[in-house]
């Protein structure tokens, strides 16, 4: 299902598109915030697009047609999306290259939208100005209104009042859409084949930083790693890379390689029962993920691979309170790194990183 969520700024676009994107299992995505991740970048397309978009200027047709053109084309969106603030003008229906299946126009007043501006108490945005605003609100009234005329000939618009409750206004929705509709959506979602995603990397390269995001978001996250430091903790052993090595290779011995991936079998086993998605962090051997294909032959198996720059890992490694000297050049972790069907890039700030996991998660998740 492709849906357009449509309204002046402050209309609660992107809380009802957050909402309908966990109800119907659907990727949201905004053009407002891909622009404003643009505008970050310190190129001249960055900047430009700060200026219009700081300004409360609609950035050119030619080039939001050819951003979110560019945009639909990926993966996650093959089978449906909730998108926001887009089609804007006529101009980009016209050169849409994807099909919608319904509007969604929440309609508020200016004074409401005004009203709303001043009493965000999460106001962090720094387009959100009144003199932006108001110029945001005069070029709907131009450009957005014949949008929605064009959509409500097609007998596709489903007006809604959005000056009502946050709940009120997701109801509303949902009933515009119909039933037929979402019920298709998620039953065709349930048939979906359930995912293992391994994350695998150098040591210092954020693995367990990814893993700890990912639990943050609810997800059930199984640490090789800790297979080993369990073993060691029981037996009240040194955390020294002699006796994890010394470990891992008795454990290999009495189960082959793909030891670690053996030992957790039952518990992937379980989670799988409950989750969709299941996150495994630490996994290594080649031997490992073939046991786990053999194990698990329903289930897609993806590898996501964390990548640094190795000075930064070493910086990091050497922050650490023990095992501060291994690079892990000596690991056998080659090929898993190889095949990774993901790779995010870790060199930069801790939000950056966390925006590319949940991209990629969601990637996955959709695709
Ligand atoms: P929004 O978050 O939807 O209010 O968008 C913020 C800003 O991004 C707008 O004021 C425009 O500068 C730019 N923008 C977002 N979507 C579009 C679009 N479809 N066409 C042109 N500019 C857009």
């Amino acid at each position: 299902m492709k849906l357009v969520l449509i309204g002046i700024q402050g209309s609660g676009k992107s809380t009802q598109g957050n909402l309908l994107s966990k109800q119907l299992k659907l990727p949201y995505l905004s053009t407002g915030h891909i622009f404003r991740e643009i505008a970050k970048e310190k190129t001249q397309l960055g900047r430009y697009i700060k200026e219009t978009v700081n300004s409360g200027l609609l950035v050119p047709d030619e080039k939001t047609i050819e951003i979110v053109n560019s945009y639909l084309t990926r993966p996650e969106y093959k089978k449906g999306y909730i998108l926001d603030g887009f089609p804007r003008t006529l101009e980009q229906i016209k050169e849409f290259k994807n099909n919608v299946d319904k509007i969604i126009y929440l309609d508020i007043s200016q004074k409401e939208a005004i009203w709303r501006l001043f009493h965000r108490d999460d106001n962090t945005r720094s387009d959100e100005t009144l003199p932006a605003l108001k110029k945001r609100i005069t070029l709907f009234y131009k450009f957005t209104e014949p949008v929605i005329g064009y959509y409500r000939k097609e007998g596709k618009l489903i007006d809604i009042d959005g000056t009502m409750k946050i709940e009120e206004v997701n109801e509303e929705i949902l009933k515009g859409l119909g039933k037929q509709l979402i019920k298709n959506q998620v039953t065709n979602w349930k048939r979906k084949q359930k995912t293992i995603i391994a994350i695998v990397g150098l040591p210092g390269s954020g693995k367990t930083d990814a893993a700890a995001f990912l639990k943050s978001k609810n997800l059930t996250v199984i640490s090789f790693g800790k297979t080993v430091i369990d073993h060691i903790n029981q037996n009240n052993l040194p955390h020294s890379e002699q006796v994890h090595k010394k470990v891992r290779e008795e454990l290999r011995v009495k189960y082959g390689k793909e030891a670690i991936a053996v030992l957790n079998a039952n518990k992937i086993k379980e989670a799988l029962i409950n989750n969709q998605i299941i996150i495994i962090e630490g996994m290594r051997s080649w031997e490992e993920y073939l046991y786990l294909k053999k194990q698990f032959p329903e289930v897609n198996l993806v590898i996501v691979c964390i990548y640094s720059e190795k000075l930064l890992r070493y910086k990091r490694i050497s922050k650490r309170n023990n095992r501060s000297e291994h690079y892990g050049e000596e690991r056998d972790m080659g090929p898993t790194i190889a095949y990774a069907d993901h790779v995010i890039k870790n060199n930069y700030s801790k939000e950056e990183f966390y925006d590319k996991l949940e991209l990629t998660y969601r990637t996955i998740y959709f695709s």
